[in-house]
């Protein structure tokens, strides 16, 4: 049976308009799945008996409870959802004192096969669609503490532009659930054909993931920079105004003796220059052990960002979160959650 969740106000119009119920209705199922937060039709109480009869003999709401949690020892928390047979996908809540930071997913699996990430070393499934995608918002027990969302966990977003960019309709619309943009980020390697909508008809934050300003690096470990290098990447957002409250970050997981010489300050420096951003370094968390490269540890990080800095580029480290649980950046895969 079709679903309710995760439709537009607009779509929910064209659902009035296939079962020939009044127009005002799109307006009140919107109110009843993303305000008063309901779970059945039957609950839409402000609907007449009919409208309700009739919606609940084709749709159904399509919230469904996640498959089962793990909290790591740090208290970053991963749900694992499981949407048809054999579709495991994970969203990861992460607290950092008063931020309550959910990581959300766009597909089961991933095409882009970066050779550091765990979800890209288990292959792509599916795509998500919107309701599945806000399932994991709505869905688990954090609903109501969250302060920040962030596309960045199994999936690029912009490979499946479509569900994400109604998410963040849905996310961020009055008649919605009426959030910042500015509390929504947007992860992605740079598919420069769907840039400029994420660009121009949303508000979000952007992080792009960088990894290496060397085309050549970039492509052993990031084969996307053979379609969309990162060159035209940052040429591309340069473009735009980043002057205004809109964050743009740049995301570089740290491998000792390969991206984090001094050769690569000056080179990032270069790419990056006259763009307001800020660069996140981040630790590599194994998923691969035949994956020749290491993550470097905290002091040559710590080195590395200072360099950076000392060139004028705003830098930080991300801290790391749920290693214990395959929770960390890299490590989703959705295989060992199916196995739990
Ligand atoms: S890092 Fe992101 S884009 Fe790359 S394989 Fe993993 S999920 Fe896909």
């Amino acid at each position: 049976m079709k679903t309710l969740y995760g439709k537009t106000l607009e779509e929910l119009g064209e659902v009035c308009n296939e079962l020939s119920l009044a127009k005002y209705t799109a307006k009140q199922m919107a109110d009843w799945l993303y305000n008063k937060q309901v779970s059945t039709i039957a609950d839409m109480t402000n609907l007449s008996l009919k409208a309700r009869e009739t919606l609940s003999n084709h749709y159904r709401v399509g919230v469904e409870k996640p498959l089962t949690s793990l909290t790591s020892k740090d208290g970053t928390r991963k749900y694992v959802f499981k949407y048809g047979e054999d579709v495991f996908v994970e969203a990861v809540v992460i607290f950092d004192k008063a931020r309550v930071t959910l990581c959300i997913s766009s597909q089961a699996g991933c095409k882009l096969n970066c050779a550091f990430c765990a979800t890209g070393q288990s292959g792509f499934k599916r795509n998500l669609s919107s309701g599945e995608i806000l399932n994991a918002f709505r869905s688990i027990d954090e609903h109501n503490s969250l302060t920040n969302i962030v596309f960045m966990g199994m999936g690029e977003p912009l490979d499946n532009w479509f569900a994400v960019y109604k998410s963040i309709q849905i996310l961020t619309s009055q008649w919605g659930y009426a959030l910042s943009p500015r509390r929504i980020t947007v992860s992605t390697c740079g598919i420069l054909p769907k840039m400029k909508s994420l660009l121009e008809d949303t508000n979000c934050n952007v992080a792009i993931s960088l990894h290496s300003s060397d085309s050549e690096q970039r492509k052993r470990i990031m084969p996307v920079e053979k379609s969309y290098s990162i060159a035209d990447v940052v040429r591309f957002v340069k473009k735009y105004n980043w002057l205004g409250q809109r964050r743009l970050t740049f995301e570089y997981i740290v491998f000792e003796g390969f991206n984090n010489s001094n050769k690569d300050v000056a080179a990032l420096c270069l790419l990056l220059k006259g763009l307001n951003c800020r660069l996140n370094l981040i630790s590599y968390h194994c998923t691969n052990k035949s994956f020749a490269l290491k993550g470097a540890n905290h002091d040559s990080m710590t080195r590395f960002r200072d360099s950076l800095t000392a060139k004028g580029l705003m830098t930080t480290i991300r801290a790391s979160k749920g290693e214990d649980i395959l929770a960390a950046c890299g490590l989703l895969s959705g295989q060992q959650s199916g196995k739990r």
